[in-house]
């Protein structure tokens, strides 16, 4: 099956007829040919969107929000469904698959919101008789560059957003999730978004990425990727005087004191590790234990990771999917390498697995790596795999100390009973999101989300922060005395 593009309200075959294979990353099974785009395609698209913008802005924002509770309906309508086709396009287990689809539909209420919302907000005057407000105007075309890792959820948290504020959308999915970014667009098509509001483009990055970010028409970049290419990104994007947002790497540790919940922090560890196979950007690749419950904490661990059943996505009983690909579950094998030629023990997995079913697929087994220290490379690299780093600590402070010397920082969290420790964790711990007594990952999308240092340039997506980086402040001066009135200088 060749996909199309999505361009001015109409499914269009790319200017070229080159394609790239999707194979299903469980089991080898080819699934569509993802068009390759070019710049003439990408041009198309952000004419349709540039077109589409005046009136698009104009349209009242509950309208607007309207269009998104019914995205809400429909996405949960199709909850089932789209789940399945994630889970083949990109292998994450099922449960995990309904709850990527989940945070796109409550996202689609919350944004739905809104629409009757968006605040401003009026302030006095220094004036007599004059009337001072700030309101939020749209910015125009919106360029939306995402990974493959969240296909419904990361589309989500920039499409609705942008939509409800009046912005218009280029959407490029990664070639490797191509089904679930389609759907998408066609539930926003059949739910009342105008022709050339929301325009599709599939390619890869160094064709019609660098499409979109070279273009002047577009106003605004909201990419969400690794560090390498965001880097690249926000130098284009620059260069051009977009607004860019980046969301990028983690290297997220969990801290595990003397007095923790040890049942729980095996739970926490467990779920943000290997959940997704450790494809998650807030995915746990670290774990800091001070010294008096190390071995006990990694004995428990291997006894988890032992029952841990690897496997198709869809299958019932699957507790880990495959990677996204081959290259993928090869570059995770060489960071074991790696990690073994610095010193660091192979506790759990370290093999790539090919046995019987799962022999077409990108699979390897759930690996603990122990005695690692903090200058190593598997310490300081996102790994972006089922690898997981125990480091010994002797103490909170230094615990700390660790988990802030990378250079990113998106996520972290401590399992202790102390309520002293908790609070300094809370106030230290230099990362965007921080989790008492839970892992690393369960982001709800009311809340700011995102990361400090490499792991972005300091916007934030979802909840209201989302609203800032989509809109532009317009301040409104009205003076209705009669005469000219000088600010700073009539009093
Ligand atoms: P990637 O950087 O390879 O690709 C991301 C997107 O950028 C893709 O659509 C790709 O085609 C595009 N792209 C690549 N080169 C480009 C260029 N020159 N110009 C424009 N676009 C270009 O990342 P990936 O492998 O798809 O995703 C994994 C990474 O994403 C990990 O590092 C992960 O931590 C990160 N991530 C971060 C968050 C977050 O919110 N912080 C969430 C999910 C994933």
């Amino acid at each position: 099956m060749e996909l199309k593009n999505f361009i001015a309200g109409e499914w269009v075959a790319p200017a070229q007829a080159r394609y790239v294979t999707k194979t299903n990353p469980a089991t080898g099974a080819t699934l569509a040919q993802v068009p390759l785009s070019d710049a003439a395609d990408v041009d198309r698209a952000i004419a349709a969107a540039a077109a589409a913008f005046p009136a698009w802005r104009r349209v009242p924002a509950p309208k607007r929000g309207e269009i998104l509770f019914r995205v809400g309906r429909r996405l949960e309508e199709r909850k089932d469904d789209l789940a399945r086709l994630m889970t083949a396009e990109m292998g994450k287990v099922l449960t995990e698959a309904r709850g990527d689809v989940q945070e796109a539909i409550d996202m689609a209420y919350y944004m739905a919101g809104e629409g009757r919302r968006s605040f401003g907000y009026t302030t006095p005057s220094e004036l007599t008789d004059k009337f001072a407000m700030a309101i939020r105007d749209p910015i125009g075309v919106a360029g939306i560059i995402t990974p493959w890792n969240f296909p419904a959820a990361i589309p989500s948290w920039k499409m609705f957003p942008a939509l409800v504020l009046g912005n218009t959308i280029v959407f490029k999915p990664a070639t490797d999730t191509p089904l679930v970014a389609g759907e998408m667009v066609k539930i926003l098509t059949e739910c009342g978004v105008p022709a050339g509001v929301v325009n599709l483009v599939y390619g890869s990055g160094s064709e019609a990425g660098e499409a979109i970010l070279g273009d002047p028409r577009v106003a605004l970049v909201s990419f969400t990727g690794s560090v390498e290419t965001g880097r690249h990104v926000a130098a284009r994007a620059g260069e051009g005087l977009k607004r860019v947002s980046l969301e990028l790497g983690g290297k997220n540790a969990v801290i595990v004191l003397d007095d923790a919940d040890l049942d729980l922090a095996v739970d926490g560890i467990v779920w943000s590790a290997f959940g997704t196979t450790g494809q998650r950007c807030t995915a746990c690749s670290r774990v800091l234990v001070q010294a008096g419950v190390y071995d006990a904490l990694r004995d428990r661990l291997v006894a988890r990771m032992k029952t841990l059943t690897l496997g198709d996505g869809l299958e019932p009983g699957t507790d880990v999917g495959p990677l996204i690909n081959r290259a993928a579950r090869d570059r995770v094998h060489e960071y074991v390498g790696i990690g073994r030629a610095e010193g660091a023990v192979v506790a759990a997995g370290g093999v790539p697995v090919e046995d019987g079913a799962l022999s077409a697929g990108a699979f390897y087994a759930p690996t603990l790596l122990t005695e690692v220290t903090p200058a190593m490379r598997v310490a300081r690299e996102e790994i972006f795999g089922p690898v997981l780093s125990m480091i010994r600590v002797q103490d909170l402070d230094e615990a700390i100390a660790i988990n802030n010397d990378v250079i990113y920082g998106l996520s972290s969290s401590i399992f202790t009973r102390d309520v002293n420790h908790t609070f300094r964790a809370i106030r230290d711990l230099a990362t965007g999101i921080v989790y008492v007594n839970a892992g690393t990952t369960g982001a709800e999308i009311h809340l700011p989300f995102g990361g400090t240092r490499g792991t972005g340039n300091g916007h934030r997506e979802a909840g209201t922060a989302a609203l800032d980086f989509f809109s532009e402040w317009k301040s409104v001066y009205v003076d209705f005395s009669g005469r000219l009135q000088r600010a700073q200088i009539d009093s």
